[in-house]
């Protein structure tokens, strides 16, 4: 009776014993319904997919045969992979599976089509396709506002990048790895400036933020994660993988903590995790996969010319810089005072190696990212030209979405002033803005649709501060008798 209990509590109240994912472990109430494989097996949705995945992207020809023209693996023509003899993926889920991949098909597809269309120039995969370094700045000026000597300096350290990577093996004079480490407060276009180049250039990109790592064997992303996502994003292929980009986000979170008692496992130590990667290693990874397990094939990706770009906001970073140029500068009465983080907007542009260090980082650390590129604060001007002028500028995209109900949408110039200056007050860059300009769209997001008479809506200043209503014309005195008859 007693037992008859216990089983009845373990496995709910239909009775029925609970089944498990042969793979994952999960029961069923957690991974939801099983499949039932022949041999009695049963495995979970996701596993099946994972599995079937990683099988047909390891090139194992004969298991499946060619794919299908969904890209399913065609198990009639199974070579000789025990117990699934009789499976077909399409039977267990009718319709469904193949649907949703021709959806994706599409997609990509689509998104394939329209990369290429705006593409400044043909792929890089040669010297002679290598873009020069001010075509490189001519391309990333359409996107990216303001931040010129950051432009600069990355279009070169890039163009230099690729240039040794394609000259390799010609002589036994070694071009040094040109790593990048981007400065600059949040939201001035750190990760933007790195995703254009990366699109532009049509090189596979990770972003990746350094608080997630931690040294191998403790909870927290191992360094390695980093490489598995490049993997991912050049579709599992190797030779594509070993020539993109990895961003790696708020690197200065990885500082040396002062007065720390504990052991450093998410700070010093994975800095030094991350040396022998940024120089240039071989580093094993799982393909299809984020973690390694017995079930995934793994694959070696060399780093030598993965171009790694680091980036972070480095508070107080001022501070450090402007205490060494005050220690030397001139001494004595009279002696004019270097201007202190307040005076100068610009210090960051004078940092140094050394400044860096003092804030935290590891001199070998530093050593591995020799380009060094501050970035400045984006200022009101840089705002109202990031929402009006890129390509994807942000007002652009709201003036097509009231375009298709053929309606003009107007800024006037005191609503991108008051625009800007509220998200300044954020104080979160650029980001600020599309905070602020949805907060202020929303109601006319909505009441617009609802009358087919507007022709013409212009948002002013005093209606982004609260202060009244954005001005509405009406599309012709016709349509407006219309209405009122
Ligand atoms: P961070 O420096 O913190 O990495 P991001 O690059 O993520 O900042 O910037 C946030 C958003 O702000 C971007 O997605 C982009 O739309 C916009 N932005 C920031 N700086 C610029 C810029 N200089 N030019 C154009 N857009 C920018």
């Amino acid at each position: 009776m007693a037992e008859d209990r216990d089983h009845k509590d373990i496995n709910g109240p239909e009775d029925k014993p609970l089944r498990y994912c042969m793979i994952c472990r999960r029961s069923e109430k957690d991974a939801g319904t099983l499949l039932a494989l022949p041999g009695g097996m049963t495995v979970c949705n996701d596993c099946l997919q994972k599995s079937m995945d990683t099988i047909s992207q390891s090139g194992f020809p004969g298991f499946f045969g060619s794919p299908d023209a969904n890209g399913m693996p065609d198990l009639s023509k199974l070579g000789g992979f025990p117990g699934f003899g009789m499976v077909n993926l399409g039977s267990l889920q009718p319709g469904k599976a193949e649907e949703e991949d021709s959806k994706e098909k599409a997609r990509k597809e689509q998104e394939r089509e329209e990369a290429e269309r705006k593409r400044p120039f043909p792929p890089v995969r040669d010297l002679k396709s290598l873009p020069a370094p001010h075509r490189i700045k001519a391309a990333l000026d359409e996107y990216v506002i303001g931040q010129e000597r950051a432009k600069k300096v990355i279009s070169v350290a890039v163009y230099n990048h690729y240039k040794r990577i394609f000259t390799d093996s010609m002589d036994d004079i070694e071009i040094e790895k040109s790593n990048i480490l981007l400065l600059g407060p949040t939201g001035c276009g750190k990760t933007y400036l790195v995703r254009t180049l990366a699109r532009i250039l049509d090189v596979p990109l990770a972003v990746t933020d350094a608080t997630a790592l931690t040294e191998a064997g403790y909870i927290g992303d191992d360094i390695e994660s980093v490489i598995s996502k490049l993997l991912a994003a050049s579709g599992n292929k190797v030779e594509k993988c070993q020539r993109g980009i990895v961003f790696i986000d708020e690197i200065d979170k990885l500082a040396r903590k002062k007065n720390a008692s504990q052991r450093d496992v998410s700070g010093e130590s994975v800095q030094q995790g991350l040396l022998a990667m940024l120089e240039g290693s071989n580093v094993e990874v799982p393909v299809g996969a984020s973690s390694k397990n017995a079930m995934v094939p793994m694959v070696t990706v060399n780093t030598r010319n993965i171009l790694f770009i680091c980036g972070g906001a480095f508070p107080d970073l001022e501070q450090i810089i402007a205490e060494r140029e005050r220690m030397r500068s001139p001494m004595g009465f009279g002696a004019p005072l270097p201007a202190g983080p307040d005076e100068d907007p610009d210090i960051l542009m004078k940092v140094t190696p050394e400044d860096i260090r003092k804030f935290g980082m590891i001199p070998e650390f530093i050593g591995r990212l020799p380009v060094i590129c501050p970035l400045r604060s984006v200022t009101k001007e840089m705002l109202i030209e990031i929402m009006m002028r890129p390509r994807n500028a942000i007002l652009r995209q709201y003036q097509k979405l009231l375009a298709l109900d053929e309606v003009d949408l107007i800024f006037d110039e005191s609503a991108l002033e008051a625009i800007a200056e509220k998200a300044l007050e954020r104080k979160t860059g650029a980001r600020g803005l599309r905070a602020v300009i949805e907060e202020s769209m929303l109601d006319v997001m909505y009441e617009i649709p609802k009358d087919d008479n507007i022709g013409t809506v212009t948002i002013t200043g005093d209606y982004i501060r609260g202060k009244g209503s954005p001005l509405v014309t009406i599309r012709g005195a016709g349509k407006l008798l219309d209405k009122k008859d």
